[in-house]
């Protein structure tokens, strides 16, 4: 094992107190914001997603697992979609992808953003109409971009003076006008309850609004008239509770804007704020809703483009993990349980680090609870760890269950439908856990269990 390593690379993962977490008085309670519309518990005891219980879904189809209730994931979507009525919403395709999940969000009146020729390939074999795909990263390859032009990507996020000329050469040998937006860096960085906005921007993405490079690049690309430049893209952070950040985004972006049209005469149509809409992982977390968020950011472009003397641009934003976050579960079973003397205990589950990194390389928070009965015994204080080779896999650093947690028990931790699977790994060569989606009293595998095959199907040595 690698104490040392872990602890230096995680800092203190020590005992930070209880103050956020949800009160022990029952252990029980199913805390309604940390979970999926349709999760509730039995009378007998046990949770159950889309009518069916945790046992049966376990019995059917093994621990770990993630859950994915699918009438919630489809109202998120939807809810969105209202919300922000004239506004296009782009989901974040990063935050979790696979065909089911496109179908679902196209089913539901959403775009999609991609990163990478896999995501883009993902959507394109789902049947996703490609006039509605964004495609983001900053380092996109000349092949990743000739297959976006070729599919008809319906537009570009350019992210560097490199990509402008990668691109722009690429549309004249293909004959295919890219429409693009520009990735503008505003020195905004949100994080979680606060955002701090900087005077210089020390990030790979982007042009930096304060040093003149994203005015540069708008001026680079009408002048040349090779690309389609549709308009601005500001993505400040992820997690973010508080507007405040999008506000200050929001006016360095249209600030610029003006001085597009003042330099050019050009007023572009698009405005895109990026995502980053905070969920629920603790009780401590009150997200809004998407009719909150859509009403706050509305009145904030208004209000902007009135200062700057601009019409308002057709918005658009990209939710990742608001909208499928929260509506997905992971089931583990409990293998040890382990009382470390005086200090704390470990509730072993049969996942860990490989199905969920944030933990450790976020010291995120997460909640959890025992799934498969109701308990009588008294709240426990315990650390959930899970199966791999690194003292810092850690799932949720400290919550309450009974303390009669035993062996055998199905210990479920919710809010991991976004950079859970999307950013599992192999380690330890343990394989990556499915996706099941539950709706209606019925489940179906939406991305089947990894196996040892899988694994040594690589291994061509
Ligand atoms: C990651 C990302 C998002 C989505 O972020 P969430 O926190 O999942 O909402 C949106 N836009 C861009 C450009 C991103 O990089």
């Amino acid at each position: 094992m690698r104490a040392h390593e872990a602890g230096a690379l995680h800092g203190d993962l020590g005992y930070r107190g209880p103050a956020w977490l949800r009160t022990p008085e029952d252990v029980n309670a199913l805390v309604p914001q940390l979970w999926p519309r349709t999760v509730s518990r039995t009378d007998a005891g046990s949770l159950q997603v889309g009518g069916v219980s945790v046992a049966d879904l376990a019995a059917e189809h093994g621990t770990p697992a993630y859950l994915l209730d699918e009438a919630d994931l489809r109202a998120r979507c939807r809810e969105f979609a209202a919300a922000f009525g004239d506004a296009d919403v782009y989901y974040a395709g990063k935050s979790f992808l696979c065909k089911a999940v496109v179908r679902i969000i196209e089913e539901e009146g959403l775009f999609l953003d991609v990163c990478s020729g896999g995501e883009l390939a993902v959507a394109l074999k789902a049947g996703f109409p490609p006039e509605k795909i964004g495609f983001h990263g900053n380092n996109k390859s000349v092949s990743e971009l000739s297959r976006a032009l070729e599919a008809g990507v319906g537009r570009i996020i350019v992210d560097s003076f490199d990509e402008i000329s990668r691109l722009s050469d690429l549309s004249e040998k293909l004959g295919k006008r890219a429409g693009v937006l520009l990735r503008v860096t505003v020195g905004v960085e949100a994080h979680t309850h606060e955002f701090i906005a900087t005077a210089h921007e020390d990030q790979k993405f982007g042009f930096s609004l304060a040093g003149g490079a994203a005015f540069a690049a708008a001026v680079k690309i009408l002048d040349e008239g090779i690309l389609d430049l549709r308009g601005l893209h500001s993505h400040i952070g992820s997690q973010i509770f508080d507007t405040s950040g999008f506000e200050v985004a929001a006016r360095r972006v249209l600030e610029l804007q003006a001085q597009i049209r003042d330099a050019r005469g050009v007023e572009l149509e698009e405005l895109d704020l990026g995502g980053g809409f905070g969920i629920a992982y603790t009780t401590q977390d009150d997200p809004s809703t998407a009719g909150d968020l859509a009403k706050r950011i509305n009145k904030i472009v208004e209000g902007e483009c009135e200062l700057a003397n601009l019409r308002k641009p057709r918005l658009s934003v990209e939710p990742g993990r608001a909208i499928v976050g929260p509506a997905v579960f992971t089931l583990y079973e409990v293998g040890t349980v382990k009382d470390v003397d005086g200090i704390r205990t470990y509730v072993s589950v049969d996942g860990g680090m490989s199905d969920n990194i944030r933990t450790a390389l976020y010291d995120a928070s997460y909640s959890a609870t025992v799934a498969g009965r109701a308990s009588t015994a008294e709240p426990m204080l315990a650390r959930v760890v899970g199966k791999h080779c690194e003292s810092g896999d850690i799932v949720v650093k400290d919550e309450f269950l009974p303390a009669d947690v035993q062996p055998g028990d199905l210990l479920a931790v919710p809010g991991t439908g976004a950079y859970c699977r999307s950013m599992a790994s192999n380690y330890n060569h343990v394989p990556r856990p499915p996706v099941v989606a539950v709706r209606d009293g019925a489940s179906r595998v939406i991305v089947r269990r990894e196996t040892e095959d899988d694994l040594l199907a690589l291994d061509v040595g």
